[in-house]
């Protein structure tokens, strides 16, 4: 589900109104078996709901990013999970893939980082594969003299002062990312394995520029970015909020000084100093050393960023039906999360593994397709994995700009977001509130598939425009909100700590069994919101 920032009332007043193989495999030669109501219902299990929730919210995705590398492999796993259940991909040339555009904010071609040494040679650096600009950073052109410091830290209570002024002053200041021993939970300093605000690129920022620096430039550090070949990864494309734009980036991530990113590479060869070797020493000897660069070599930059519409995907696949009257039903969940969140977790380079928010509704949808393939409704089933959803409903939006189906012939949109914390005999169903005989056919189905789960279909219109079933809504669509109940229960929604080890699996496989049972009514049934 989005977190909705302080900007959103300015700019969405719609929202502010309110690759590994599967363990099971059934494919289609395999279900000679009719699918019947039962035997759906019982296959959808806590086991495979759990090695589908460890996969997505696991190392591989790094959070599932819009736009990332970690956002791919996520949807490469759905896309082996489906083609192995036989279900029909909808993308075009046999792609479970269906193409959409987001606007986003880029770095622009006027963004450069010049690299002068001591007999006035210039190196321009290639943008993206050894400097990036850092989403939030000022447009100001900067030339200086530079120093690396270690991690840009002024924390005397840490026993840390890598700033001092005297050799900071007037020059551009290299840094590691994050904050020393953030990866040792035996250290007592800098809070063992919790990131501290030192590891904020704001706060960086800030003290680089009260020590008299002028500039900041982050070099990966060896430890979370032990194989990042480039500068800190997935800073761009980035996904815009509907009617945001790039020259806003400061609003919401905005910098003392200018910030960039360069490679461990380049960084290494301005300073001839091997990093990652110079990372270990003073992590040993717990004392920065700053280092000049050899010779004297002069740095030149500039971030600077422009809008741009750039190609991104849902994923998309169909169950037929037979009675061939057009009509479908839509199923949905978001398969992206916040990643590295960079701009609202102030540059503390975590990783958000959403292993509820939504590793565990991407799951659940894919356990419903195992469950279904291979049946005979009589409408259609279109199942939808989205992107962008915390970006501000981008994926579903898109989805609904350019429908595989008129929204007359969709009878209902069943979303579920975050299904797996709060309480684990509770759970929340919005949308039913003007859908009163639907809200009481959904009771008679918890109670027909022996749910323990109490049903709350009161709760949850403040939420409501803050998932996936709302971009349906919003074209007159009925879309009901399979969700898990007071979010102010779940203490790490939208932090670190949402892994997959803690959630509640038991639960995400009822709420699957009745959103199953739902959508089978309604496609089986001829059940009508
Ligand atoms: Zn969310």
């Amino acid at each position: 589900m989005i977190f909705l920032p302080f900007f959103t009332l300015a700019c969405t007043p719609l929202l502010a109104q309110e690759t590994q193989e599967p363990e099971s495999q059934k494919t289609v030669a395999e279900a000679a078996v009719e699918v019947t109501f039962e035997s759906m219902i019982e296959s959808i299990t806590v086991d495979d709901l759990q090695s589908h929730v460890d996969f997505l919210a696991g190392p591989e995705t790094r959070g599932r990013g819009t736009l990332t590398p970690g956002f791919d492999k996520a949807a490469e796993y759905v896309e082996a999970q489906l083609r192995s259940y036989g279900l029909e991909p909808m993308g075009p040339e046999g792609s479970y893939r269906l193409p959409i555009e987001l606007q986003c904010a880029v770095a622009s071609s006027k963004a450069f980082f010049k690299v002068t040494d001591s007999r006035g040679k210039d190196r321009d650096l290639i943008l993206g594969v050894d400097f990036m600009p850092i989403p939030g950073s000022p447009g100001t052109a900067i030339t200086g003299d530079s120093v690396f410091v270690g991690f840009a830290i002024d924390a005397r209570k840490e026993k840390w002062q890598d700033l001092p002024r005297k050799s900071v002053s007037g020059k551009v200041v290299f840094a590691f990312t994050r904050e020393p021993y953030a990866d040792n939970a035996k250290s007592k300093r800098f809070d063992g394995l919790a990131a501290t605000d030192y590891s904020s690129l704001q706060t960086k920022a800030r003290e680089v520029k009260s020590a008299g620096g002028i500039a900041l430039v982050l070099v990966p550090d060896p430890g979370l970015f032990a194989d990042e070949a480039g500068p800190i990864p997935n800073l761009t494309p980035m996904p815009l909020w509907p009617g945001f734009s790039s020259k806003r980036l400061g609003a919401i991530g905005g910098t003392a000084v200018p910030v960039l990113s360069v490679s461990r590479k380049v960084a290494s060869e301005i300073f001839a100093t091997d990093l990652d070797k110079y990372y270990l020493t003073i992590l040993k000897k717990k004392k920065a050393k700053l280092i000049k660069a050899k010779g004297k070599s002069e740095v030149s930059f500039q971030a600077a960023f422009a809008d741009a519409s750039v190609p991104a995907y849902n994923l998309a696949a169909r169950i037929k039906g037979s009675d061939g009257d057009g009509e479908v039903v839509v199923v949905g969940a978001h398969l992206d999360h916040v990643g590295f969140n960079h701009l609202t977790d102030k540059g503390k380079m975590r990783v958000h593994p959403g292993a509820d928010d939504n590793a565990s509704g991407s799951a659940a949808l894919l356990e419903v397709a195992q469950a279904m393939a291979g049946g005979t409704p009589k409408k259609d089933i279109l199942f939808l994995w989205f992107c962008g959803e915390e970006n501000g409903l981008l994926g579903s939006r898109a989805y609904c700009a350019k429908p595989v189906y008129p929204h007359d012939k969709t009878v209902v949109m069943l979303n579920m977001d975050q299904i797996a914390r709060t309480d684990p005999k509770e759970m929340n169903i919005g949308g039913l509130w003007e859908l009163k005989s639907f809200g009481k056919l959904i009771k008679k189905l918890s109670k027909r598939i022996s749910s323990p789960l109490k049903l709350d279909l009161d709760s949850g219109r403040e939420l409501y425009s803050r998932s996936d079933q709302y971009s349906f809504f919003s074209k007159k669509v009925p879309g009901i909100f399979f969700f898990e109940g007071n979010i102010n229960d779940n203490p790490v929604y939208h932090k670190p700590g949402d892994v997959a080890e803690t959630i509640h699996t038991d639960k995400v496989m009822w709420v699957a069994r009745l959103f199953a049972a739902t959508a089978w009514s309604v496609a089986w049934e001829g059940q009508r919101p």
